[in-house]
């Protein structure tokens, strides 16, 4: 692969025009180390996770801090919309492209189908300066931990991901700022290698006209030759189906616009992930998962924003499938002229009905509604959630449903209903619990303004973000029914609920769904205080935590006898140990 580069000597930060990567460097850290390693992501560079680990330069190398022969270590440079503004050139600020790694001939052939390429791309992810970073180029033990163990979990659960091979820590140290307790504090460098077929991506949008809002440009604008020899370089790689499917140079590229990102969304939806920040630059030409910050899997209520920065709620968990269309809207823009406009548009109309479709496919799995497609099924499933909205948590009443026998002939229904009932009651968040996951996370002063702005209507006139606040006043106020039901008052209302909703479900399924069900439904997901546990062990020296939290991840889907995690005691970590440092 040769796109065009740019030579860096001196990493100062800088406009970089006309050039994909720049050359850089990894400043070595002091002292590397393993926190972790994933057996099961190094096994696609053809490395066996234990002679890694015994390498004596292990460490040094998956960490950048020794450039391994051959590697041309790179910053990657690219363009994005953050928070639904143009930003300019953006670029690998902390990641380093160290190169690419071709699987040994003849090693496990159905890895050729997840990546028909053969070649992994690897990066290390905090290896310090590039002409596009935007602070030190750093990331420290909990981000690096984050990134992690959630890029092996999703690929696990079986969401397209970028993937990560280890997390090395240091003493290397730096000054961090640390949102929750507004005090600095030194934090240990740490580096994540990151793997996939290529981190291509934002990558498209730095051959942008100048932007009608920003009127800033992108730095390649007008190198139209660079954009066909990148879209080539993808589809050839990639997607040789296509290549093979569609002589005609644009119906290629019609067909390799489709889809992918409407089926990646349907899947976050289907495991409960929120990604945090859905920037265009977070999104990947492969439709893998990409870029784990402030990410948090969301347990009681879909309007559940993970990133404390997004105060507009623009990239909460049900704001997901929209925001992706939006960005794919983006990425049309700038792969215009190789996807004409009028083309793009046809397939970015049809994009939410393809997003419901693979998201009814997959919750049909997911209640075990495996039989022919029946019209009641979308209403079973609306239903459910309605049910569950607010007091039943996703993951564990999914992974409940298939505990739900049907009556047999003879039985008594209503028995086998009040059964069903009791046991997702079980499932149902006390009002405690509740109470902890609604609370705003806002800071005093703002809850304060908001308070008074509920009975100032001129106050209210004069805040400038008026959705924000709208959407605030929203939570308050839920807040308050919330804090003024009883524990007592909320069973009898969710029984109620429960029970029509389980008459329904067991007439309308079959005992035989409950391998299906059991393979969709997930029995852990990376829950915030799991990896805030494993995190806060590793910042004390010890890793195991981080191993252990991995090796669980590793089978979502099967109990291991003597590894299950802690459950929840009210302590919820927040995703903020993620990207804002
Ligand atoms: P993100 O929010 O992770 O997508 O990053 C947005 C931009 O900030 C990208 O251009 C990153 O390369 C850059 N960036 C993120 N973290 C750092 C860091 N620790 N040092 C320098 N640049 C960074
Ligand atoms: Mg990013
Ligand atoms: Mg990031």
């Amino acid at each position: 692969k040769r796109l065009p580069l740019d030579s860096c000597e001196d990493p100062g930060v800088r406009q970089v025009k006309g050039a994909c990567f720049s050359l850089v460097k990894p400043q070595p850290l002091v002292r590397p180390r393993f926190v972790a390693v994933s057996h099961q992501a190094l096994v696609l560079l053809g490395l066996s996770g234990d002679e890694v680990l015994q390498e004596p330069r292990g460490a040094e190398y998956l960490s950048g801090s020794r450039v391994m022969p051959g590697s041309e270590p790179a910053a990657h440079c690219y363009c994005g919309h953050q928070f639904g503004q143009f930003a300019g050139q953006l670029g690998d600020g902390a990641a380093c492209y160290l190169g690419e790694v071709k699987v040994p001939p003849g090693q496990n052939p159905d890895l050729l189908l997840e990546n028909p390429s053969g070649r992994w791309e690897i990066q290390v992810k905090g290896a310090g300066l590039t002409p596009y970073s935007q602070a030190d180029g750093r990331k420290v033990l909990r981000s690096s931990i984050r990134e992690f163990l959630c890029s092996e979990a999703m690929f696990f659960l079986g969401v397209p991901t970028t993937r990560a091979g280890s997390v090395v820590t240091s003493d290397s140290m730096v000054l961090r700022d640390i949102y929750y307790s507004g005090r600095p504090r030194h934090e240990r460098c740490s580096v994540v290698l990151r793997i996939a077929p290529t981190f291509l991506f934002g990558s498209f949008e730095i051959f942008k006209q100048a932007d009608e809002f920003t009127g800033r440009q992108g730095p390649s604008y007008g190198r139209d030759e660079i954009r066909g020899q990148m879209m080539d370089y993808v589809i050839e790689m990639f997607y040789p189906e296509i290549l093979k499917n569609f002589p005609d140079r644009v119906e290629r590229n019609v067909a390799f616009f489709r889809e992918r990102t409407a089926r990646l969304v349907a899947q976050w939806q289907c495991v409960g992930f929120c990604h945090g920040v859905l920037n265009t630059d977070n999104m990947s030409i492969l439709g893998l998962t990409l870029d784990y910050g402030p990410y948090g899997f969301m347990d009681f209520d879909p309007d559940f924003i993970c990133n404390a920065s997004d105060n507009s709620g623009r990239y909460s968990y049900q704001a997901q499938p929209a925001v992706c269309r939006w960005n794919i809207v983006k990425l049309a823009e700038a792969l215009a002229p190789e996807l004409p406009p009028e083309r793009a548009k046809g397939i970015i109309d049809e994009y939410m009905d393809v997003y419901n479709r693979f998201y009814l496919e997959n919750m049909r799995r997911k209640l075990g509604l495996i039989k022919k497609e029946e019209p009641e099924d979308e209403m079973l499933i609306t239903e459910l959630l309605q049910t569950m909205h607010n007091t039943a948590d996703f993951t564990n009443t999914f992974r409940s449903l298939s505990q739900i026998s049907c009556p047999t002939e003879g039985e008594n229904e209503v028995d086998v209903v009040r059964q069903a009932t009791q046991l997702l009651l079980e499932q149902c968040a006390s009002l405690e619990e509740l109470k902890a996951a609604n609370k705003p996370t806002m800071d005093p002063e703002l809850a304060m303004l908001l308070s008074l702005a509920q009975t100032n209507p001129a106050l209210f006139q004069m805040i400038s973000d008026r959705a924000t606040i709208a959407r605030q006043l929203d939570k308050l106020s839920k807040l308050k029914d919330l804090m003024e039901s009883s524990e007592e008052q909320l069973k009898v209302k969710q029984g109620e609920d429960w029970t029509v909703w389980i008459t329904r479900y067991v007439t309308a399924v079959q005992d035989e769904r409950v391998k299906v069900m059991n393979s969709t439904n997930p029995r852990v997901v990376l829950r915030n205080y799991i990896a805030q546990n494993a995190i806060e062990a590793a910042e004390n020296g010890d890793f195991s935590e981080v191993q252990r939290v991995l090796k669980v991840l590793e089978k979502p889907f099967t109990a291991q006898p003597g590894l299950e995690l802690p459950t929840w005691v009210g302590k919820h970590g927040t995703t903020e140990e993620g990207e804002r440092e």
